[in-house]
C-alpha cells in the first residue's frame, strides 16, 4: 500500500479543488497543497537530501509544516519533529540522535538550533515563511520552483521510518520514537474508523504538530480521509471560538486544559457551537467538571490513551460511553490490542492492575540508538512494554492507574499517585498537585504532596489529611505537603516527578 508520501497526490487526483488546509487568511486546495509537498521534495533533493535522510523541522504549527512532512515522505527521507520549547542543550540531542542532515527553522528559534547545527557540522539550514533576496526563507524557495517536478514518486515500504517522533521526556531523557509508514497510516485508520470521520470533517488544529497527538490523529487521517484542516499557528482561546463559528468546525482535539481554556474565555457563552461533533482529548484523565460543561452545551468527549511509540492513539472511548465507564481510557483502536501483564508472566485476571501492554501495527518498532531500551521495551511475543499500570474490565474498557516509574510501594501496598492527586484538586486552592514517593525507614516509602496554590491561599498538611480522611485509605493519605511556587514540567507541561523524588527524596531520611 502506498506511503503516507504519496497521499497528497492521490487525494490531487481525487478531489483537487476542495479546500484541503486553511491557515489564518491563506486557504489551499488539496491540488495546491500536493503541489507544494511537491515541491518541498525537489527543494530536499536540491539539497542533497535523499531516502533515509534526516530533515529537522523546528517551527510552530503552519502550513509548511505539513508541506515539508509530505514532501520529505515523497523522497523517502525522515522528518524530524522539534519541540519548539526545548532548551537549546535538548534541541541539540534531538539534531545529534536523530543525524539530521538538514534544519527547517522559525526565524525566531534560530538561537535554539545554532548550537546544534555548529557542533553537529550541518551545512543545510533554511528558514521558513519569506526571508529575503539575500537569506530566502522556504516559502520563497518554493515559490521558485515548478511544480511536477517532484523527483522521485517514493511509494515507501510499510517498514520504512517516516517520522522520528521524540518522547516527552517525563521520565527522563527524550526517546527518538521511529515511526513507520505502516504506524502512520494505521493509527489514521483507527482514527477514522473510531472517531467515524467524514470527508465532511472540518478539524481545527490548535495543538503542536510537532507532538505525537495532533501529527497522528489530526492532521494525518483529516488528510487521508480528505477533509478539510483549520490550523492554528499557536492556541489562543478566543480565536479558537471565533474559528468554530466562521469555518463550521466539526472536529476539535486536545489535552484537558485546552478544553478548559475555551470553556473559561469570556466569548464561550456567546459562541455558537452547533457545527462541533467530535471532541477528542486525550494525555491525561479529563476531569469530570470539563465533562460536565460541556455536557450542558450539548457536547460529549471522545476521550483516547495513547503514548508517542503508539503513534500515538491506542484506545478510545467513545461519547456513549463517558458516563457508564467514567475514568476509562476505553476500548483499544480497531485494529491495535491492550493486555495486562499480570505476576509471573501471566495474563492480569479482570480487574488487576499490572503493567499496561500494547499491540498493533501502529506500534513502533524501537528507538533510535538504544539498543539496550529497545531490548527491554518489548515482551518476548512482541507486546510493548508501556510503563504504564492499569487495569481491565469485564468488557475490556481499559483503566489507567499510573506509570509504573511513579507507582509508590508503602508497606507493600500500591499507591498510585494520580489517584491521590485527583482527590488534591478538589481542595479549594489548590492549582497543581504532584505526589511523589519519598523513602521512609518503617514503611519503605511513604507519599508526600508538593501542591502549587492560588496567591494567598494556605494549605497546611493537616488541611490536607483532613481532606483525604474517609475518601481514600489511610496508607495513601500523604504524610507531608509541601508548598512550592512551581512545579517542575516536561515542555508539554507534564511533571517531572524524578526531579521531585531527587529533591525531596533525601528529606525524610
Ligand atoms: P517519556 O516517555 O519520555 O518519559 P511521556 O511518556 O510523557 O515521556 P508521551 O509519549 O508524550 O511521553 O506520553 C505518553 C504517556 O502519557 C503515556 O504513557 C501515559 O503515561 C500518559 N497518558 C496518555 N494518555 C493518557 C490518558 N488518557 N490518561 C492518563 N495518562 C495518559
Ligand atoms: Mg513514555
Amino acid at each position: 500500500y502506498p506511503g503516507i508520501g504519496t497521499w497528497p497526490a492521490r487525494r490531487r487526483a481525487r478531489t483537487p479543488d476542495k479546500t484541503a488546509l486553511v491557515f489564518g487568511d491563506e486557504s489551499f486546495t488539496y491540488r495546491e497543497f500536493a503541489d507544494a509537498a511537491d515541491r518541498v521534495a525537489t527543494l530536499l533533493a536540491l539539497h542533497g537530501i535523499g531516502r533515509g535522510d534526516a530533515v529537522a523541522y523546528v517551527g510552530e504549527n503552519s502550513p509548511e509544516f505539513l508541506f515539508t512532512l509530505f514532501g520529505a515522505a515523497r523522497l523517502g527521507a525522515v522528518f524530524v519533529p522539534v519541540n519548539t520549547r526545548l532548551a537549546p542543550p535538548e534541541v541539540t540531542h534531538v539534531l545529534a540522535d536523530s543525524g539530521t542532515r538538514l534544519v527547517i527553522c522559525d526565524p525566531e528559534l534560530w538561537d535554539k538550533v545554532a548550537p546544534g547545527i555548529e557542533e553537529r557540522g550541518i551545512t543545510s539550514a533554511i528558514p521558513t515563511g519569506h526571508g529575503d533576496e539575500a537569506d530566502p526563507g522556504l516559502t520563497r524557495l518554493l515559490g521558485e520552483i515548478d511544480a511536477g517536478t517532484a523527483p522521485v514518486d517514493d511509494a515507501g515500504a510499510p517498514e520504512d521510518p517516516v517520522v522520528y517522533m521524540y518522547t516527552s521526556g517525563t521520565t527522563g531523557r527524550s526517546k527518538g520514537a521511529v515511526l513507520t509508514n505502516a504506524n502512520l497510516t494505521w493509527v489514521s485508520l483507527n482514527c477514522i474508523l473510531d472517531y467515524d470521520l467524514l470527508s465532511s470533517e472540518v478539524a481545527l488544529l490548535i495543538s503542536p504538530l510537532f507532538h505525537a497527538a495532533a501529527l497522528g490523529m489530526g492532521a494525518l487521517p483529516l488528510v487521508l480521509k480528505g477533509g478539510t484542516i483549520v490550523l492554528e499557528r499557536r492556541f489562543d482561546p478566543g480565536r479558537a471560538l471565533s474559528l468554530i463559528q466562521r469555518h463550521g468546525v466539526t472536529m476539535l482535539s486536545g489535552v484537558p486544559t485546552t478544553y478548559q481554556l475555551l470553556a473559561d474565555h469570556p466569548d464561550w457563552a456567546a459562541t455558537d457551537l452547533a457545527s462541533l461533533r467530535r471532541l477528542t482529548c486525550g494525555g491525561s484523565a479529563v476531569p469530570t467538571r470539563i465533562l460536565d460543561i460541556y455536557e450542558a452545551r450539548g457536547l460529549s468527549f471522545t476521550q483516547g490513551y495513547g503514548m508517542t511509540e503508539t503513534s500515538p492513539g491506542h484506545t478510545a472511548l467513545t461519547a456513549e460511553h463517558t458516563r457508564d465507564k467514567q475514568g476509562s481510557v476505553g476500548l483499544p483502536h480497531f485494529f491495535s490490542a491492550v493486555r495486562i501483564a499480570g505476576d509471573d508472566g501471566l495474563p492480569a485476571a479482570i480487574g488487576e492492575v499490572g503493567e499496561i501492554e500494547a499491540r498493533g501495527p501502529n506500534v513502533f518498532p524501537g528507538y533510535l540508538n538504544l539498543p539496550e531500551v529497545n531490548a527491554g521495551a518489548f515482551t518476548d511475543d512482541g507486546w510493548f512494554r508501556t510503563g504504564d499500570m492499569g487495569y481491565l474490565d469485564a468488557e475490556g474498557f481499559l483503566f489507567i492507574a499510573d506509570r509504573l516509574k511513579d507507582l509508590i510501594i508503602s508497606g507493600g501496598e500500591n499507591i498510585y499517585p494520580a489517584e491521590v492527586e485527583n482527590h488534591l484538586f478538589d481542595i479549594e486552592g489548590v492549582t497543581g498537585a504532584a505526589v511523589i514517593g519519598v523513602p521512609d525507614e518503617k514503611w519503605g516509602e511513604v507519599p508526600w504532596a508538593v501542591l502549587t496554590v492560588q496567591p494567598g491561599v494556605e494549605v497546611s498538611t493537616q488541611d490536607v489529611q483532613e481532606h483525604l480522611a474517609g475518601r481514600i485509605a489511610r496508607f495513601k493519605i500523604p504524610k507531608n505537603v509541601v508548598i512550592v511556587d512551581e512545579l517542575p514540567r516536561t515542555a508539554s507541561g507534564k511533571v517531572r516527578k524524578a526531579d521531585l523524588r531527587a529533591r525531596f527524596g533525601g528529606a525524610a531520611a
